[in-house]
């Protein structure tokens, strides 16, 4: 499993796991939150979290031409 860790401070840590439901990005394009499937990224060959954004559904209808989902490289 993967999963994200944090130290909030001397005392407290939190580790949470990434799960298909818990991942989120911003949309570059409008600033919405859209849940992402890692799997769905990773799916591209292309594991790079930082240089890849997923639109929104309605942004990336408009851009992919009414394609469904869409994965960004910035
Ligand atoms: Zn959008």
């Amino acid at each position: 499993m993967f999963y994200v860790k944090e130290q909030l401070n001397d005392a407290m840590e939190v580790s949470i796991e990434i799960d298909d439901e818990n991942v989120f990005c911003r949309c570059p394009h409008c600033g919405s939150e859209v849940q992402v499937d890692l799997a769905d990224v990773f799916d591209d060959g292309e594991i790079d979290l930082f240089g890849t954004s997923v639109l929104c559904g309605s942004c990336s209808k408009k851009l992919m031409g009414g394609k469904d989902s869409g994965c960004e490289q910035v």
